[in-house]
């Protein structure tokens, strides 16, 4: 099939690589010029594990990028992958997608016969079918339902393993209300399902359904990461190891045993966004969201419980603090909304110098956050040299090995948020949920 993908970041990139690896043919649309050089000369502009190899192998080739909305006309099939970042109510600012479908609209006036657009992005359900769809159909010229048939198609890949993911989906969601969408969306994910085995569920629902299970996943996941959280407060209150706990909670297969590692809290470009749209969406048809404004106050507590623990041991004004990690988790160089920030502020905010440790994310970090004051150096070892305590916040696995590094701190005070380090000997070690 011939696909065109609006929107090459994260997901429309990996998107893009793993259905031209399935044998599409697939056309990414992007006004950033950086990408679209990227993709075609076979380099991907993301870090993201197998990434490289798939741009490397159909880049230029099945795998296309360019900055005009013009190659929609080509394909049998639209997928948008645009931004949908939040207002400052939280709710959701649709505006990139609503100036992407005037775009697509206009691109689609020409083209003879049906166009199928499906909507990647996460929006909560009603701006697809009363704001987007008639927006893509009005710049068309065209009539929805016959000339243009928009369909939403949430995507649930994570961020450092986005292609195994999307390859190995645990469910392919397709929100149609038109024959034509779904018999489309289905044949473009028919290769991705025979290659992973053919055991997809593959659900169709309404288009409004689909969206809501994307926020219900990510509303249910951060809520059992912030319940593991104030449960491992819980536990480290009565000198209980909350991940012996957690192993075995696991064990109960109505629980499941993911998604348990108590810590510094969730960041990224997904859950923190996803969750305060949801609140405000709920709001805004008067409902009171009780649990998820937990749910989010819980997790905006962990980075200070991490600072109050090592000023437990250390005076923070005045003190070296070396943060190791930026990154919002391991395998990715993305810095949105990551727990290195409020970390990062709150020992600032309390007198004291940040050394910071990333193996992939200080361009990204400095690039979003400006201004957010540290030193970044090559090595965790740089980092720990003569520092006054350790503040552990993302779980790159080299964190795993750190040894006689921590002998150069001047105060070998670490505070792990990730469980990630390895206690030893001549350090003292503070676990913030264990
Ligand atoms: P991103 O910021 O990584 O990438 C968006 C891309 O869109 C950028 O390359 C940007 O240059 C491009 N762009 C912006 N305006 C454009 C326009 N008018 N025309 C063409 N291209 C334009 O975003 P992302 O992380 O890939 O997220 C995209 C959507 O997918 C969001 O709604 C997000 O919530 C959702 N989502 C993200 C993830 C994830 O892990 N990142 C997972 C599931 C769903």
């Amino acid at each position: 099939m011939e696909v065109s993908i609006i929107g090459s970041g994260y997901v429309g990139t990996t998107v893009a690589a793993c259905l031209a690896a399935a044998g599409h043919r697939v056309t990414n649309v992007d006004i950033d010029t950086a990408v679209v050089d990227a993709i075609n000369a076979g380099e991907a502009p993301i870090h993201e594990p197998g990434l490289d190899e798939l741009v490397g192998r159909h880049g230029g080739d099945r795998l296309q990028a360019t900055t005009e909305y013009d190659a929609v006309r080509e394909t049998d099939l639209t997928l948008l992958a645009l931004p949908t970042p939040s207002n400052d109510d939280g709710s959701i600012d649709s505006s990139i997608l609503e100036a992407a479908a005037t775009s697509l609209g206009e691109a689609l006036a020409d083209k003879e016969g049906p166009h199928v657009v499906a909507v990647k992005s996460t929006v909560i359900p009603g701006i697809v079918e009363e704001t987007i769809a008639p927006q893509i159909a009005a710049a068309a010229d065209g009539t929805l339902g016959e000339d243009i048939h928009v369909a939403t198609n949430p995507e649930f890949l994570r961020e450092g393993s986005a292609v195994e993911d999307f390859q190995n989906p645990d469910r392919v969601v397709i929100g149609a209300d038109s024959s034509l969408a779904r018999e489309r969306l289905e044949a473009v994910y028919e290769p991705v399902v025979e290659g992973a085995n053919g055991d997809v569920p593959v659900v169709t629902t309404g288009t409004r359904e689909a969206m809501m299970i994307k926020y219900a996943s990510n509303a249910f996941l951060a809520s059992k990461v912030s319940l593991i959280n104030e449960l491992g407060d819980i536990c480290k209150a009565y000198g209980v190891d909350s991940y012996a706990v957690a192993d075995a909670l696991g064990l109960d297969h109505r629980i499941g045993e993911r998604f348990l590692r108590s810590g510094v809290g969730w960041g990224g470009s997904c859950f923190p966004k996803d969750t305060d749209a949801l609140v405000a969406a709920a709001r805004e048809r008067g409902v009171d969201p009780v649990v998820l404004d937990a749910v989010k106050e819980r997790n905006d507590r962990q980075p200070e419980r991490l600072l109050d623990l090592l000023a437990e041991h250390i005076d923070i004004d005045g003190a070296t603090v070396a943060v190791l990690g930026l990154a919002f988790k391991p395998g990715t160089d993305d810095t949105r909304n990551t727990r290195a920030v409020p970390v990062i502020e709150g020992v600032r905010e309390r007198g004291g110098e940040v050394v910071a440790y990333d193996p992939v994310a200080v361009e990204d970090m400095r690039e979003r956050y400006p201004g957010v004051a540290f030193e970044a150096v090559a090595s965790p070892a740089e980092a720990l040299d003569g520092a006054d305590g350790a503040l552990v916040v993302t779980d790159w696995d080299e964190f795993a090995t750190l040894d006689e590094e921590f002998d150069a701190m001047a105060t070998p005070v670490v505070v792990d948020g990730r469980r990630i380090v390895s206690r030893r000997d001549g350090i003292t070690y503070e676990g913030l949920t264990w």
